[in-house]
């Protein structure tokens, strides 16, 4: 069974940690180095991406995670971790890094504030059956990828899901709907990233 870390500085960290359970993960919260050497995979949560991207600072994880992530352990970033995942963002706070991995270019609270939480169903490429109810909660989506970067939905003509190599992110939140398709897909990633016998 594979173990997938919930990178735990802030954000919605325990609603990660049961859907990787109920898609047949072990899931442990991970704030350290050593922690996350232990793991096989890693989410980052939804939340606020600048504060994320300060604690990790803080926590001594930013080059951590931009090492691991560079050697190829799987990652699935929700919202404020697809912000994270991002090489590059549009419109980043002073002082707001990401780890990257995806190359691809964010815009946060892209779909504004008359609308800045909503529902939606989206159809994301690898998830079988019904589209996925999609939670946009001061959503960021994806105003361009490069050639590697797969687009997997897209909400009214926006990328808001995509796959380069073992990362994943969505602009919106499977952790908060009790479908644990997303992460299914996710722990098939991680799975298939483990070498035989480990
Ligand atoms: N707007 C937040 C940010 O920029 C993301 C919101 C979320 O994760 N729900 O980090």
């Amino acid at each position: 069974t594979p173990v997938i870390g919930v990178l735990a500085l802030q954000g919605d960290v325990r609603e990660h940690l049961i859907a990787l359970a109920a898609a047949d993960a072990v899931a442990r919260a991970v704030r350290r180095p050593e922690e996350l050497a232990e793991v096989d995979g890693l989410v980052i949560p939804g939340g606020e991406s600048t504060t994320i991207s300060k604690l990790a600072h803080l926590f001594g994880m930013m080059e951590p995670l931009r090492a691991r992530v560079r050697d190829g352990m799987p990652v699935y970033g929700t919202c404020a971790g697809m912000i994270m995942l991002a090489d590059k963002i549009l419109d980043p706070r002073s002082g707001q890094e990401t780890i990257g991995g995806i190359d691809m270019i964010v815009r946060r609270n892209a779909f504004g504030r008359q609308n800045e939480s909503f529902e939606a169903a989206v159809d994301v490429e690898g998830v079988d059956g019904d589209p996925v109810e999609g939670v946009f909660i001061r959503a960021p989506w994806v105003e361009s990828v490069g050639a590697e970067a797969e687009v997997l939905a897209t909400h009214e003509g926006h990328i808001v899901a995509v796959r380069q190599g073992n990362a994943l992110a969505t602009s919106f939140h499977p952790e908060l709907t009790g479908d644990h398709r997303v992460h299914g897909l996710f722990v098939d990633m991680v799975r298939a990233n483990r070498t035989p016998g480990s």
